[in-house]
């Protein structure tokens, strides 16, 4: 009889406690904000800069759900065959509204019928991640193109931004847990996307140019849609 959970057990349970609590604090995180912001209005100049303050590290405390666990909805945690085509178009609808905020052209082309084994909301979560760092990266005149591609026996996802680009080191140090070169990022996204990319037997690499852009290569086995996604059951992908 073994007490001893598994290493990939207790990061699943981890990963579920987590997802959950995320979930129930959002909530109260956006109601506090609401009544900061009203209290705010009625309160004295002298304590605005405190009331901006408690607002920031409320959205600081967003960012982190965000980056986090958005997607990362437990009772959703099944690898089953994906329609990546499909489900990148939903990244394309999510997304469009935050890049026209930005003043970015989002761009994807997919091949249809591409399939792959996860679970389609950390697939989702892992994506977001991707194109929020680009639209973060972008100024004026931003662009961000996404493709899908059949490349032998790999589904090839591009993330292609023209932002400010990477130095070397930077490279080096992505996926690093709070790795951030931004005033208010949380250096966890990155590191997100790199588990779930991992457990779905994908890979990711980065090439930046500074001051051209970036691009992201996503990785993924090519599944027909016949295979069942056996291999990759009880991981908690
Ligand atoms: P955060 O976005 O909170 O900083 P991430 O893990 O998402 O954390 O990214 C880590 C760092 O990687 C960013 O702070 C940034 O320096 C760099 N980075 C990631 N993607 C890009 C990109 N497309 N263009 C430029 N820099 C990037
Ligand atoms: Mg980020």
């Amino acid at each position: 009889y073994n007490h001893r959970l598994e290493r990939t057990e207790k990061l699943k349970i981890i990963s579920d406690l987590a997802a959950s609590v995320a979930h129930e604090v959002r909530n109260p995180l956006q109601v506090t904000r609401g009544f900061l912001q009203l209290l705010s209005g009625k309160s004295d100049d002298k304590n605005k800069p405190f009331f901006d303050m408690a607002t920031n590290e409320l959205d600081r405390a967003a960012t982190i759900i965000t980056d986090f666990l958005t997607f990362a909805k437990p009772e959703m945690e099944t690898v089953s065959l994906l329609n990546l085509s499909e489900e990148m178009s939903k990244i394309e609808t999510m997304m469009t509204p935050l890049a026209a905020m930005h003043d970015t052209v989002l761009l994807f082309r997919s091949q249809t019928g591409l399939y792959c084994h996860g679970n389609s909301s950390k697939l989702k979560q892992a994506f977001i991640n991707v194109i929020k760092n680009s639209l973060e990266a972008t100024g004026s005149n931003g662009k961000i193109e996404v493709s899908a591609t059949a490349e032998n026996d790999e589904v090839v996802i591009r993330v292609k931004d023209n932002g400010e680009g990477m130095e070397e080191e930077q490279i080096a140090k992505l996926g690093v847990p709070f790795f951030s070169t931004k005033a208010k990022g949380t250096g966890l996204g990155l590191m997100v996307t790199f588990r779930i990319i991992e457990v779905m037997k994908g890979t990711i690499e980065f090439r930046s140019v500074k001051q051209q852009g970036t691009e992201a290569i996503i990785r993924f086995p090519l599944v027909t849609a016949a295979e069942e996604p056996d291999s990759l059951s009880g991981t908690g992908a």
